[in-house]
């Protein structure tokens, strides 16, 4: 069974979703490897690194992928202008395609639709449920890790200042303040880092175990006392909160916004538009030269005026609404990613090579065609809804 690995080809897209080492690991579970030329250029990964671990080295991508029984890939499919064809019909009628699809989108239904129509069994990698039998392959926790982290680090290098305290001759310089709303994963990754830089960081979530999780890394909880019933839903995720909540919450954050030079947003409830945390109005009364980093962009951000895919200024904050945050740590989360699917593979082939097991529970959440088929329930009821473009 061939498995092929193509170059991404989205926009400065550097990730690549196999790295030498898993593709020995594939080879010694029996599958063949072939790799687009140049596939890992991106992560400083030669094509003799891949040669090495036993790939074959495909120079035409509309052959590879033509030949290839399952792609695995970093992004959904786009438009391959070289070629002038969507990626979906370079694919094999029938063969595999795992890779991050976010399904229920409505930006997505449209590429769903195209991998049903040919007959593509497609696997979506933020389908994943947390559950501890899947830790090793949940992409979703992994590149939240690598955003947490790189989104303090652009945020510094936006700043104007210092972030730790420094003792100079002059007298000292205060260390810089960070609020973080949303103590996720990627929430409490940039807890950790700020803290790491020396700054002072204060979290908000709406669950208590998050505010736990905040208070354990250093940071100083902003109470918000909000029964958890109304809070915490299915599972122990955050449930989407009624507009008379997020008005006290966006008064409780309000104080907090005004003193921040840095505000990393990152709440979110599963499968929801991102709650609106932080108006034009709060914005307004932030200080000059504040950095506002909206990680929730892809669920629509949690501030009002964030501009979708690039940094802006607005009342004088830089507001960052920068999507892909992973691909601009491209080594380390081409690492994660290139693990986390392998062993995702692993489980999806336990019955051997060639043997899909569609009846395992991570398969089952993960899975959105099969036979020209549209499983996944999510994506269902979004175009149900009417939301599909
Ligand atoms: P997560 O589900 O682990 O965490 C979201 C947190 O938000 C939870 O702790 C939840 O309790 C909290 N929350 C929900 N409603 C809230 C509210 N009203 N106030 C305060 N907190 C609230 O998710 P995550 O993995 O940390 O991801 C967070 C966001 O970052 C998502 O929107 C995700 O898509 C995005 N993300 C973006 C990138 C990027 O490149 N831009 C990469 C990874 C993740």
């Amino acid at each position: 069974m061939l498995i092929g690995i193509p170059k991404e080809i989205l926009s400065e897209e550097k990730r690549v979703a196999a790295t030498p080492e898993t593709v020995r690991k594939y080879i010694d579970l029996g599958f063949e490897v072939a790799v687009e030329s140049s596939a890992g250029e991106g992560i400083a990964i030669s094509d003799d690194d891949y040669s090495l671990a036993g790939a074959t080295i495909a120079t035409d991508v509309e052959r590879l992928l033509a030949e290839s029984d399952m792609v695995l890939k970093v992004k959904q499919p786009v438009f391959n202008q070289r070629l002038d064809k969507h990626e979906v019909n370079l694919l094999r009628d029938g063969s595999i395609l795992i890779t991050f699809l976010h399904p229920a989108a409505p930006e997505s239904h449209d590429i769903v639709k195209r991998l049903s129509d040919k007959n593509i069994t497609a696997l979506t990698m933020d389908g994943i449920p947390r559950i501890s039998r899947a830790q090793r392959m949940d992409a979703l926790s992994s590149m939240s890790t690598v955003t947490g982290y790189k989104s303090v680090i652009m945020a510094a290098n936006q700043l104007p200042t210092f972030i730790p305290m420094i003792g100079t001759a002059i007298g000292t310089i205060k260390p810089a303040k960070f609020l973080v709303v949303g103590a996720g994963v990627v929430g409490l990754q940039a807890i950790a880092t700020a803290k790491r830089l020396g700054g002072i960081v204060k979290a908000i979530d709406i669950r208590n175990d998050a505010c736990t999780e905040a208070g354990s890394l250093g940071a100083k909880v902003v109470e918000f006392d909000i029964p958890q019933e109304l809070a915490v839903g299915k599972g122990g995720y955050a449930k989407a909160l009624e507009d008379e909540w997020i008005e006290i919450e966006q008064h409780l954050i309000g104080p907090h916004l005004e003193e921040a030079d840095v505000v990393i947003l990152s709440a979110l409830v599963p499968g929801e538009v991102a709650p609106i945390l932080v108006t034009e109005k709060m914005v307004a009364k932030m200080k000059p030269g504040s950095v506002i980093m909206d990680i929730s962009i892809d669920q629509g951000g949690n501030c009002e005026v964030t501009e979708a895919g690039r940094f802006s200024q607005r009342l004088g904050v830089n507001i960052c609404g920068i999507q892909n945050i992973p691909g601009r740590m491209a080594v380390h989360a081409s690492w994660l990613y290139a693990n986390n699917i392998y062993y995702y593979v692993e489980n999806l082939f336990k019955n051997g090579v060639g043997e899909l097991d569609l009846k395992d529970e991570i398969v089952i959440n993960s899975l959105v065609t099969h036979r020209s088929t549209i499983h996944h329930q999510g994506s269902l009821k979004a175009m149900r809804g009417g939301l599909s473009n």
